[in-house]
């Protein structure tokens, strides 16, 4: 069991001073825990895009594979820097259109398998929801991906978990991106419950996940990765090192 609570030292004790209103009752249940996807519900893989474009494109641009690649990494990284710096969506296939590269189904199927490997749900992660759901918890969803929602619910529907979801928010179908407050509260929506204080979140980037959840009042768990960017100001209300330790922190809250 490695359940860290990080921070309720100094916040305990301004509780007992009087001059600290808490951001929520400890005592109160969970209504809903909504889950990032990549790196989270399926463990952090650490992946060569360039490598990766070049192994899809290949086999159907076998004249000039290289140069149309390194354009769909130029696009996608431009796209995802859009993500970061404005909090805008965008979509796999405006990546493609960037780059000139036709979304044949033949190329998306190349696609889809060359990343088939990086998407297998963690087996904790299954048992975790199962638990959640027996429970009486909702299960929500809320992803930063350039992939269509199909996509990912085929990848929840062969790991036996797409009907333990109450609502799955991509950003692919929005206009926003975490750590914009529209995403998150379009992923409550998206679950059905309405009190952001009885909702915890469960991501492993500070920026996107940690910060963006806490800022519209939800609890905020973080699993480290120690490829992903840190942020400062972003203080987990937990930090878990496996989804198996889950489900004990939330019974302590
Ligand atoms: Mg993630």
């Amino acid at each position: 069991m490695a359940i860290q609570k990080p921070i309720m030292t100094g916040r305990c004790d301004l509780r007992r001073s009087g001059r600290f209103r808490p951001r929520y009752d400890l005592r109160v249940a969970v209504d809903a825990v909504i889950f990032d996807w990549g790196g989270t519900l399926t463990p952090w893989h650490t992946i060569d895009h360039a490598e990766l474009w070049r192994v899809i494109v290949r086999p159907h641009y076998p004249a000039h594979h290289a140069d149309l690649a390194a354009a769909a990494h130029e696009a996608e990284a431009q796209l995802w820097e859009l993500a970061r710096a404005e909090h805008r969506s965008a979509t796999i296939f405006g990546v493609l259109e960037r780059a000139g590269i036709e979304p044949t189904d033949e190329l998306i199927a190349t696609y889809l398998r060359e990343w088939e490997p990086h998407t297998f749900t963690d087996p904790d992660g299954i048992a975790v929801l199962r638990q959640l759901r027996a429970g009486g918890v909702k299960i929500g969803v809320l992803s930063n991906t350039m992939w269509p929602r199909s996509w990912h619910e085929d990848v929840f529907r062969r790991d036996g978990v797409l009907d333990l979801i109450d609502g799955a928010v991509y950003s692919s179908e929005i206009d926003w991106t975490k750590p914009h407050p529209e995403a998150f509260l379009a992923a409550m929506a998206a679950v059905g419950v309405t009190s952001p204080e009885r909702c915890v979140f469960v991501g492993d980037r500070p920026w996107d996940d940690i910060h963006g959840a806490q800022s519209v009042g939800m609890r905020a768990v973080l699993i480290p990765h120690s490829d992903v960017p840190t942020f400062a100001d972003a203080t987990p209300d937990a930090v878990i090192e496996s989804l198996a330790d889950l489900v004990p922190l939330i019974e302590s809250w």
